[in-house]
């Protein structure tokens, strides 16, 4: 494959941006490879500036779960630009992202728009600590809930990838705060709440990890946490950034029929456009500034653009239930190709699909923790990434993150990825 006028702008980019990129995944760096600079997306398919075409299955991190340029969210888009860009001032979509959201979405009477998942997760913790008067918060090694300070310990997605966990340029002092427990180990849990009964402000959590591959809760961790969060009156917080509106419609809260106190949401619900919101029960969000004295604000937050497209997502995900179901059998249908294929070849593997969400660790060590992910093998998963690249597949260039399907990917397509990881596994199984 020519990646010539990649490489080109790869080599410029270098010079204005760090690491040529602006989001420290899209280095494709751990699998020895440069940049993909993208000419134009549509449906299932992403094209480079090479005239490559290849099957997406990053989707834009999880927002594209129509697939690209969606005739609905293409046009919705020309027909809300016409009427300004921005106004700092509020617009009626802003009311009906988030009646959308409060309705779809258990225990949750209010909500806050912001433009990242970053500022949701930075903002839901302000909140829980504001509302509880406390100042400690307890998050889960390789979730990742973005890059502010408080957050950026032990996280996974591209901190992860890259080694650092935990970065440089955050003070000791910012994060003395921060508690980390195992993923799937509510031990680990109590542990801390009974060293600090009276000072958990906050545990924030991906119901279903994504960012350390995808790794899921187990139901009764989840029912653990609820609890322990009720006894020592502290904000369970679910970071739904990936899985909202993905996993379910309600997301992970509905998926396991478990309600938060607090939750975060990012991608989907600006249907790729930058947006996040933060939300919960009346009684925290009643204390959000101008309602009550907690200070949270934005000059984007809740852009007219952003809101159009999430309603119109939104409205649509609402009306076709149906999506959730075939998005699922499609996971699960990949899922099952690939471990069979897995087997016949003898290699080491688990297999991890939720709904629309799936990671292949190649490590026969069983996965429930961050722990356990690093058992995986780097070799073998830049081998196989780059064969399916080499074809025309395009994943995430690590192996600590999901692969996303989409209502664009069609069985025969899946059917063409799964001959393609045939393939991929035999030059694995020869290193
Ligand atoms: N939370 C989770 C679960 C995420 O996956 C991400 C980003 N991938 C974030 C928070 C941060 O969102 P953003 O990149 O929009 O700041």
């Amino acid at each position: 494959m020519n990646h010539q006028k990649s490489e080109a702008l790869f080599a410029k980019a270098c010079r204005y941006i760090p690491g040529g990129v602006n989001s420290p995944v899209r280095a494709f760096a751990n699998v020895k490879e440069i940049p993909l600079f993208v000419d134009h997306a549509d449906g299932a398919y992403l094209y480079d500036v090479d005239g490559n075409a290849y099957l997406d299955f990053i989707c834009s991190w999880g927002p594209m779960i129509l697939g690209h340029n969606h005739p609905l969210l293409v046009n919705g888009m020309e027909e809300v630009m016409r009427k300004g860009i921005s106004y700092g001032l509020c617009t009626p979509d802003e009311e009906h992202l988030a009646k959308l959201i409060c309705d779809a979405y258990r225990g949750m009477d209010m909500v806050r728009m912001v433009n990242s998942g970053t500022e949701a997760t930075m903002s839901a913790i302000r909140i829980a600590r504001g509302y509880t008067k406390r100042n400690k918060i307890i998050k889960f090694e390789g979730c990742y809930h973005g890059h502010s300070d408080c957050l950026l310990v032990k996280s996974g997605s591209g901190a992860l990838t890259f080694g650092t966990p935990t970065s440089p340029g955050v003070p000791e002092d910012m994060v003395k705060h921060t508690l980390v427990c195992r993923y799937n180990d509510l031990a680990s849990v109590k542990e801390v709440m009974e060293q600090y009964p009276d000072d958990i402000a906050a545990v924030i959590i991906e119901p279903v990890a994504g960012n350390m591959g995808v790794v899921g809760a187990n139901a009764s961790f989840l029912k653990g946490l609820r609890a322990l969060c009720d006894e020592y009156h502290s904000v369970l917080i679910f970071d739904e950034v990936i899985t909202g509106f993905r996993l379910a419609y309600g997301g992970a809260a509905q998926y396991y029929g478990i309600t938060p106190d607090m939750a975060c949401f990012g991608k989907i619900i600006g249907a790729g456009l930058p947006v996040g919101a933060y939300g919960g029960k009346k009684e925290i969000m009643s204390c959000v500034s101008p309602c009550g004295p907690i200070y949270q604000a934005g000059t984007l937050s809740g852009n007219p653009l952003a809101m159009h497209l999430g309603t119109l997502l939104l409205d649509y995900l609402k009306t076709h239930p149906h999506l959730y179901t075939e998005l699922a059998d499609k996971g699960h249908y990949l899922k099952t190709g690939i471990e069979k294929l897995l087997q016949e070849k003898g290699l080491p593997f688990q297999v991890h699909q939720c709904g629309s969400l799936l990671t292949l660790f190649f490590t026969d060590t069983a996965i429930s923790s961050y722990d356990e992910v690093k058992t995986c093998s780097q070799d073998m998963f830049t081998t196989y990434f780059h064969t399916l690249y080499e074809e025309g597949i395009l994943l995430a260039p690590s192996p600590y993150e999901a692969m996303f399907l989409s209502d664009a990917h069609t069985k025969e397509q899946l059917d063409y990825v799964l001959d393609k990881i045939a393939l991929a596994l035999d030059k694995v199984k020869r290193l």
